[in-house]
């Protein structure tokens, strides 16, 4: 089935060059993940191996089952924090793809108080709150901060409910979408909404997006959510040739 077989290697493609960008754009650094469902057994997905995702190439993709355990490991090492895919795979059938980030701006709206909610367009799919996970819950109050095993990852889908991102208090953040492409818009996005957010706070009061504005902008977003990627991409492919 040659047609099957492109379209894998296509979105296998795609999740390297969603590595790439998510470092270039200061989303990743040495740490952080993106996963995509496996469109042909939707019951797996795809997530690199443990190494820093601005050198993924297609060769460290592995394929892992709902449990987060690799089926094609070939002696490479998995994430640590897999769980968080694998669970919020599990919990949520509508989602097709993951990000897992320490992205410093959203940081603090997850041990503050402080809510994280659009403050611009852009930040639309955000709405008028976003969820935040408490380790503590879940794993006690001497956790490493980690998402080591699958009850901690149960505990963190349970929490992100049916929201595209939510905070893991004092570590970071996870979005959740329908694409790679969406994926990767929404963990931008939302540290550039978290840094607006910010420097608005020290001005004075936001008058923020209503729920309907949220959710129209999100929507007038995702339909063309083609040219941010293709800019992105091309922004990587460049950087790529240049070393
Ligand atoms: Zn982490």
């Amino acid at each position: 089935m040659p047609v099957r077989r492109n379209s894998h290697a296509a979105l296998i493609d795609d999740l390297v060059s969603a590595n790439h960008i998510l470092c270039a754009e200061g989303i990743v650094d040495g740490f952080g993940h993106v996963s995509v469902r496996d469109e042909t057994h939707p019951e797996r997905f795809l997530l690199a191996r443990s190494m820093a995702p601005a050198t993924v190439t297609v060769r460290d993709v592995m394929t892992f089952d709902l449990d987060g355990e690799p089926i094609d490991a070939k002696g490479r090492k998995a994430y640590v924090e897999r769980f968080i895919h694998s669970e919020i795979y599990r919990a949520r059938p509508d989602v097709q793809a993951v990000v897992h980030s320490h992205s410093p701006a959203v940081i603090p709206f997850g041990i503050t108080g402080t809510n994280l909610r659009a403050v611009s367009h852009m930040g639309g799919f955000l709405g008028l709150s976003t969820p935040i996970f408490e380790i503590r819950a879940a794993g006690g109050p001497a956790t490493d901060m980690l998402i080591r095993n699958r009850t901690l990852g149960a505990a963190l889908a349970r929490s992100l409910g049916a929201s595209p991102y939510a905070l893991m208090r004092g570590h970071g953040s996870i979005a959740v979408g329908d694409s790679i492409k969406q994926v990767v818009y929404r963990a931008i996005y939302a540290e550039v909404n978290a840094r607006l957010q910010m420097e608005a706070l020290r001005l004075g009061p936001i008058n923020y997006l209503t729920a309907e504005e949220a959710l129209g902008a999100m929507r007038a977003n995702d339909a063309v959510i083609d040219r941010p990627w293709d800019l992105w991409k091309s922004k990587v492919r460049k950087r790529g040739r240049r070393n």
